[in-house]
């Protein structure tokens, strides 16, 4: 009897054992496994604490699974901390442990993930898609359960984020404002007044900073209420710094020293960085020179760790100018120059015009008046451009004031030359470096109201954007082709090879000469097309030069790559069709020569370049309009 008792137990608890086990397979449950739910959620209050948790345990890539929902934490928490290469990198460990993409919904989990990375790698043309496959996904499963409806909201914000960064400020306040209304008052992560705080970045993009406010507001509210520390300190960040911009010093100062305060607290590195960089001009404005600059050069510290370029030229240049302030002329000079390694002038005019102005500020502050205006009159020609003309017209008034002083000066130097003449010019002199340094003033300000702008911490992905790709072709630009390049180069395995491609336009200089540069132009735009279509992940096309483009074939085999080449070939000889033409002048069909190399690991990347572009160059001699395959 008592046996029998026993098998009967156990017999029932097999069954609940066997129960709980089709239960975690079942189709429905679209969760991730226990622990890294807890960590999901630990995660947007603490992302640092959760990487750290993560990379203690790792799991075994065998259990695919798991193991992608392991990869696919890691990725989010990264993508929390603003490690963009990280957390792509880890999304697509994920991606790849799953088979045939299945479950699906963890698949589909992990593309918006990738997909807000790849924006915030400067890649939002990438992203785009994705975020759009997610959606469509989440919105074709009929079940309307909450996972489902979560899914849809994390679509449609990862997808209000890329389109903002793509400039399309309307589709993203259309997708963000379809999340914020589907999304519940309570008892999820985005909530609404969650998703608020996306909403008010987009205002603070557009310059709304009025209408930004509530939403950063409503979120402020909401993440204190539910200590959500990351978030709380990035909507005060958002807050303050729309305030701050609003004229609301004090209030504006008294948020962004909460976050980061709260930034400080979580070891969120970056937060704190982009904290110090928003307070240091207000502590400069209040004479408290000491405390800025001790700001600054932390908040340089932590973005030299994250490299970010673009915040380190903009807190040079403010270190510079503080320096200034301080009359140390020494620590402007050297400031300026660091914060000229951090300036590509081609993809930041304005920035470039901003530090040549400084310049002169920093060779007037040195006594070299006559360089400081000679400088300062070069950038005016091309500022005049790029700058409205309201703000402009105040500088010009006061440069044509100061032509003028300096004219009739030199007037009376050559008219009368005597001791007392020489003593009033000297006087004139003063007031003339006066009425300089007030132009200089007044430029300076102009540019750092439009540079500022920028600084957005979330918006700064736009930047990335701007530094990582060619305008004219949506191609990664030289330097970042040679990244991404350098990078896949250091990960082959010595039996795997890349397959480089350098492609040159032929004659390409008669269409510029025969039918205008604007011609040319838009020929290059429409090969910048065609790479995007026919080269896609993991392969790379790159703008190497100008019309010389370089690609870049992984896990692929010579016969892969010249298919795909004849095909851009026959694209190319068609796009003159597409090509506007003043007066309708027919534009010649395209062709181009192309070299191809292949590149182990052992091989350094510059000769594999080189071999490739030999080639090329073998293809131009033979005739070109061909493709030159060394024989291996
Ligand atoms: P080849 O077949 O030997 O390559 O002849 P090519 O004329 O293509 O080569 P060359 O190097 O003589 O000329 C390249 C031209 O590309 C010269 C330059 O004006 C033009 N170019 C470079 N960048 C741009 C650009 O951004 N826009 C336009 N429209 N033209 C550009
Ligand atoms: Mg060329
Ligand atoms: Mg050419």
């Amino acid at each position: 009897m008592h046996n029998k008792i026993t098998a009967i137990a156990i017999i029932f608890c097999l069954m609940h054992f066997t129960q709980l086990l089709l239960a975690q397979k079942t189709p429905q449950s679209q969760n991730l496994d226990q622990i890294f739910a807890e960590y999901e959620i630990e995660l947007s209050n603490n992302p640092s604490a959760v990487v750290k948790k993560l990379l203690a345990a790792p799991v075994n890539d065998n259990q695919h699974e798991l193991a992608a929902q392991y990869h696919y934490t890691l990725s989010y928490a990264y993508l929390n901390l603003v490690y963009p290469q990280k957390s792509l990198t880890a999304a697509n460990q994920a991606l790849s442990l799953l088979q045939n993409q299945q479950p699906a919904w963890l698949y589909n989990r992990i593309l918006i993930t990738k997909s807000q990375a790849m924006e915030l790698n400067g890649q939002a043309n990438e992203a785009l898609p994705l975020a759009k496959q997610a959606l469509s996904w989440a919105e074709s499963q009929n079940n309307e359960t909450s996972d489902q409806q979560k899914m849809i909201i994390d679509a449609l914000i990862a997808l209000g984020y890329i389109e903002n960064t793509l400039g399309n400020s309307v589709a993203a306040l259309e997708a963000l404002m379809r999340a914020y209304n589907m999304a519940p008052q309570t008892d999820a992560v985005n909530t609404k007044s969650a998703i608020a705080s996306s909403i008010a970045l987009v205002y603070e993009y557009r310059r709304e900073n009025k209408l930004a406010i509530p939403y950063f507001e409503e979120a402020v509210q909401y993440h204190r209420r539910t200590e959500n520390l990351l978030e709380l300190s990035i909507a005060l960040y958002g807050l303050g710094r729309a305030n701050k911009n609003l004229g609301l010093h004090e209030l504006g100062k008294n948020q962004l020293l909460e976050s980061l305060e709260i930034s400080r607290t979580i070891d969120d590195d970056q937060g704190i960085a982009y904290a110090l960089k928003e307070l240091a001009p207000l502590y400069m404005q209040a004479e408290e020179l000491d405390e800025a600059e001790s700001m600054l050069n932390e908040a340089a510290n932590l973005f030299n760790q994250s490299n970010n370029k673009f915040m380190l030229f903009d807190l040079h240049k403010t270190l510079s100018q503080l320096y200034l302030a301080k009359n140390d002329s020494n620590n402007a000079q050297l400031n300026l120059k660091l914060a000229k390694q951090h300036l590509n002038p081609k993809r930041m005019p304005i920035q470039a015009i901003s530090l040549e102005e400084l310049e002169s500020q920093v060779n007037a502050a040195q006594g070299l008046y006559k360089e400081a205006f000679t400088q300062l009159i070069s950038t005016v020609g091309r500022k005049q451009r790029i700058l409205s003309e309201q703000s402009t017209q105040q500088l010009h008034e006061l440069r044509t004031q100061f032509e003028l002083e300096a004219q009739a000066k030199e007037n009376s130097l050559l008219s009368q030359e005597n001791a007392e003449q020489k003593l009033r010019l000297l006087n004139e002199e003063q007031q003339n470096n006066k009425l300089m340094l007030a132009i200089i003033a007044t430029a300076s300000l102009v540019v750092i109201l439009i540079a500022t702008e920028l600084h957005n911490r979330k918006q700064q992905r736009r930047l990335y954007q701007l530094a990582n790709y060619d305008q004219l072709t949506g191609l990664p630009n030289r330097t970042y082709t040679l990244q991404k390049l350098k990078a896949n180069h250091h990960k082959l395995k010595p039996e795997q090879f890349i397959y480089i491609v350098m492609l040159d336009l032929d004659y390409f200089k008669q269409i510029n000469d025969r039918l205008g540069h604007d011609v040319g132009d838009q020929v290059l735009n429409q090969i910048g097309q065609l790479c995007r279509q026919h080269i896609v992940q993991p392969h790379i096309a790159g703008r190497f030069g100008g019309e010389e483009f370089l690609l870049a074939f992984f896990d692929s085999s010579v016969e892969e790559v010249t298919t795909i080449i004849e095909t851009l070939r026959q694209h190319a000889s068609n796009i003159n069709k597409l090509i506007k033409t003043d007066n309708n002048t027919a534009c010649p069909p395209i062709s181009f020569s192309a070299g191809l190399s292949s590149c182990q690991s052992n091989k350094a990347i510059s000769d594999c370049i080189k071999n490739a572009d030999l080639a090329m160059y073998q293809a131009k001699n033979a005739g070109r309009n061909q493709t030159m395959v060394p024989e291996s």
